[in-house]
């Protein structure tokens, strides 16, 4: 996700306090990993860092007014010396807000307009916050209103959109500012599946020795640094071993093991741990604007990912939930005629080419929330809130039917299929043998 706006940091606080505490001397640290899991926090951090080394005081943390500073506080306004690159499947996200004090609007307006923007295929999807003048609205934007059609172009080129926006803005004005805005939030640079060596040497390494033009330092982060293929890598060690004074690069992924040995040596590498879920919860309401039931449940089905919390479908994963639901009953006296149906089930939904795919939820991690209450249940862990609260009932009654080294024997055959889907093993096999393998070495009713 984007952004500047939550006011805290929640947990990650202390690990911003330690970077702005040091000196941004000459000797200090200049290349970082981020590291931990998707949709915790890692980018807003990074963001927050850039904000205190590009500010024009010395103020710890930026001083939020200075010219360099002000960037930050829209979200689509663009620091020059700020480069950020992410998936371009990542959505837009903007504060309701501002938006609404920047256009003048009423919440209603807006989201008549919001509406339009599907229809029109400004956007491709859109995950609003509830109504209200709270919480962040996300956007996926539509790449060939903004991209030259080759696919390896990762710089916006805003002259594409600003042509189909003249008319707009003349007859529209409304409409036509949304969509700028929109669009002019997009991030310095995106990719699509992968970053090879030629885009990194172009978009990093060419410009890294470049002068900053509005601050005293340069900022680079790379949003999904295990996409940077091994050339790119190899490429970038140059740079990483001895970047120019001014200039700081980040490198973040929930994947360290992606990145080089050499990468990895030449980095300072910062570990981020999961929100715990009473603090994702409480940030979920804030930035969807909703209840604190409501944020309980996306909280609880997203495990600590907030942008996958924000972008969940509830009548899409309470749908699946359900069916993943009745085959865990039948698991223990399986009928075999239902293995073609069950194993496309859970196997479309797994390569189901999804919008956003990373903020899916997958059966596999239904199953294993679902399982992990069952175990609370069994353990009698009356302290503990469970995952899927809202059936509580009908999980004890599942609880019943199996016994703790069932459950165990399950999720471990669940760490199975991750694995083969993780190494691209074709979903439908992978689902297959682990319904034949569980039903098969589960005690007989
Ligand atoms: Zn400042």
């Amino acid at each position: 996700m984007n952004p500047f706006y939550t006011a805290t940091l929640h947990q990650h606080s202390h690990i911003l306090n330690q970077l702005i505490r040091t000196n941004l001397g000459e000797r200090t640290q200049q290349v970082f990993i981020f590291c931990g899991p998707a949709g915790i926090g890692k980018k807003t951090t990074a963001l927050r860092y850039a904000r205190h080394c590009l500010c024009d005081t010395t103020e710890q943390g930026g001083c939020g007014h200075c010219r360099s500073c002000a960037t930050f506080n829209y979200p689509w306004s663009h620091h020059p010396d700020l480069i950020v690159f992410q998936p371009f499947d990542e959505p837009v996200a903007l504060p309701r807000k501002q938006m609404l004090a920047t256009l003048q609007i009423e919440d209603e307006e807006y989201l008549s307009y919001q509406a339009q923007l599907e229809q029109e295929n400004w956007v491709s999807n859109i995950f609003p916050a509830l109504p209200g003048e709270a919480g962040l609205d996300l956007f996926l934007l539509n790449r060939d209103l903004i991209y030259d059609k080759s696919p390896t172009s990762i710089f916006p080129n805003h002259g594409i959109i600003d042509k189909q926006l003249e008319p707009i803005l003349e007859n529209r004005p409304v409409f036509g500012s949304i969509v700028r805005h929109i669009y002019s939030a997009v991030p310095s640079g995106t990719y699509v599946r992968s970053l090879k060596v030629e885009t990194v040497r172009s978009a990093i390494i060419d410009k890294v020795g470049q002068k900053p033009y509005m601050s005293k330092r340069k900022i680079f982060i790379l949003d999904g640094a295990d996409k940077l293929t091994i050339g790119a890598q190899n490429a970038l060690l140059k740079t990483l071993e001895e970047p120019p004074p001014s200039t700081f690069i980040i490198l973040i992924t929930p994947f360290l093991n992606k990145l080089l040995p050499t990468v990895r040596s030449r980095c300072r590498t910062i570990l981020f741990t999961p929100l715990a879920s009473d603090k994702s919860s409480t940030l979920i309401q804030d930035l969807h604007n909703c209840p604190e039931l409501e944020a309980r449940f996306r909280s609880s089905v997203s495990s600590g990912n907030i942008q996958k919390a924000l972008t969940v479908v509830r009548e899409e994963f309470l749908i699946l939930r359900q069916r993943v639901m009745q085959i865990l009953t039948t698991l223990l006296s399986y009928p075999y005629r239902q293995l073609a149906n069950d194993t496309a089930l859970l196997a479309s939904s797994a390569s189901r080419k999804t919008k956003i795919e990373a903020q899916t939820i997958t059966p596999v991690e239904i199953l294993e929330s679902v399982l992990l209450d069952i175990l609370h249940i069994k353990e009698a862990h009356a302290e503990l809130k469970l995952m899927h609260e809202d059936i509580s009932e009908k999980i004890a009654k599942i609880a019943v039917l199996f016994s703790v080294n069932d459950v165990l024997f399950i999720a471990e055959k669940l760490n199975e299929v991750q694995f083969r889907l993780d190494n691209n093993v074709n979903p439908q096999w992978v689902y297959e043998r682990f319904l034949i393998e569980v039903t098969s070495g589960l005690p007989k009713t």
